[in-house]
């Protein structure tokens, strides 16, 4: 009997009840792309279609203890970070990182959810630039998120060369701007990383609400390819094919934003 070869991939997030973002996101991608899932839950969070109704962090034994249960077992190959709520959750993430050597750190910097919901407290985002990212392999913020780490105004591409540049000087080896906040026609999300290589993912705007957990899947899809040892670029276009795939694909389930969806 021959036996495969599956890559091990970790996400460390938030749990979304309404399945569409979140861990569930994850496992779901990681599943799609064929790697094995892992998972340290990091917040319960009680929500749907139509928003966040409760943010329940989980103490930080319990934390810690998950991320010490994969480490001492598993091999992570690639891993991604997502919501991760508060500076001593992050302290937690960090030490864990450098104490089981984890590469190809994957780290969606979740801030508020679609529906103004705080995921990240104000006072984290220091943490994150100064001890998370500097471990990163890739950062992936949407324009909103790239203002929060910048405090820089983004209006025109001018604008994202510049951001990206001041968040390749936090130390994170490559950043990826989404434009999907944008309203252009075109969605262009920008890759920049330290060696000074620069690439425009494109895809045609589509004309939907059901874009919910977009972020979570588009980081996970990442880490998944990175973990199977994809380079950057493929690992990029593969990702970015896959969400306007999951975007088209979605199904307006519940009553609010419905969640993406990828069909096999
Ligand atoms: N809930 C959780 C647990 C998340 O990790 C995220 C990810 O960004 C969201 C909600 C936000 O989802 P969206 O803004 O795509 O609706």
């Amino acid at each position: 009997m021959t036996s495969k070869v599956l890559p091990c991939v970790l996400t460390i997030a938030g749990s979304d009840s309404g399945g569409g973002a979140g861990i569930q996101a994850d496992i779901k991608s990681f599943q799609e792309r064929d790697v094995f899932g892992t998972s340290v839950i990091t917040a319960v969070t009680a929500q749907n279609t139509t928003g966040v109704q409760g943010v329940f962090p989980l103490e930080t034994k319990a934390i810690e203890q998950q991320l010490d249960s994969i480490g001492e077992d598993f091999k992570i190959s690639a891993l991604k970070t997502g919501m991760l709520f508060d500076v001593s959750t992050i302290a937690l993430v960090v030490d864990a990182i450098k104490k089981f050597s984890w590469e190809n750190l994957v780290v969606d910097p979740v801030m508020v959810s679609t529906t103004g919901h705080i995921l990240l407290e104000h006072e984290a985002i220091e943490t994150i630039k100064s001890q998370l990212l500097p471990l990163a392999r890739i950062v992936t913020p949407n324009i909103p998120e790239a203002e929060h780490l910048t405090e820089l105004k983004i209006d025109k591409d001018t604008d994202i060369i510049r951001a990206s540049e001041k968040i390749l000087s936090m130390g994170s080896h490559s950043v990826l701007i989404k434009g999907g906040h944008g309203r252009s026609e075109i969605a262009e999300d920008i890759y920049m990383d330290q060696t000074g290589s620069l690439i425009r993912l494109r895809s045609r705007r589509l004309e939907t609400t059901n874009t919910h957990g977009t972020g979570c899947t588009y980081s996970a899809v990442l880490a998944a390819e990175l973990a199977k040892g994809r380079e950057m670029e493929e690992a990029l276009m593969t990702a970015k094919r896959f969400i306007q795939a999951a975007i088209e694909h979605a199904i307006p389930l519940g009553h609010g934003h419905g969640p993406t969806y990828h069909a096999a």
